[in-house]
């Protein structure tokens, strides 16, 4: 999966449309297209890493920031009081469709494992 065919960089290039409810530099947060919970939102660096083997190569900080950013919605769509989950489904069992690193922000309802 290259960057040009990558949806989740055509999101971030604005050649896909999103519900962005995030937007800075390094990080991106836009509303999932087939929400699973009341909020569903998914945060990703802007540069294209498949998956967290890869996360070597985003700039210093910028994990940080994708967890700072997954607060700060979480907060922005009023789930912190009643608790989220952030989630990256990695790799095949886990069931990734999308082969750009993103982090799952979902809440609004109770969540249990897996
Ligand atoms: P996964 O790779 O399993 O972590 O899931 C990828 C997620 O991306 C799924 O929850 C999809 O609903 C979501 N998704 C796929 N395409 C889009 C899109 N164009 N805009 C927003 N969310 C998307
Ligand atoms: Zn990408």
């Amino acid at each position: 999966m290259s960057e040009a065919d990558c949806i989740f960089c055509k999101i971030g290039r604005g050649e896909i449309d999103a519900e962005v409810v995030h937007d800075e530099d390094d990080v991106l947060a836009f509303k999932d297209i087939n929400n699973k919970a009341p909020v569903h939102l998914l945060v990703i660096p802007r540069q294209h890493v498949a998956n967290l083997e890869e996360i070597g190569e985003l700039p210093d900080g910028v994990v940080k920031r994708l967890f700072e950013v997954s607060s700060a919605v979480a907060e922005k769509f009023d789930v912190t009081e009643g608790g989220y989950t952030v989630r990256v489904n990695n790799g095949r069992d886990a069931g990734q469709e999308v082969f750009h690193l993103h982090l799952h922000v979902m809440g609004g309802r109770k969540l249990g494992m897996p």
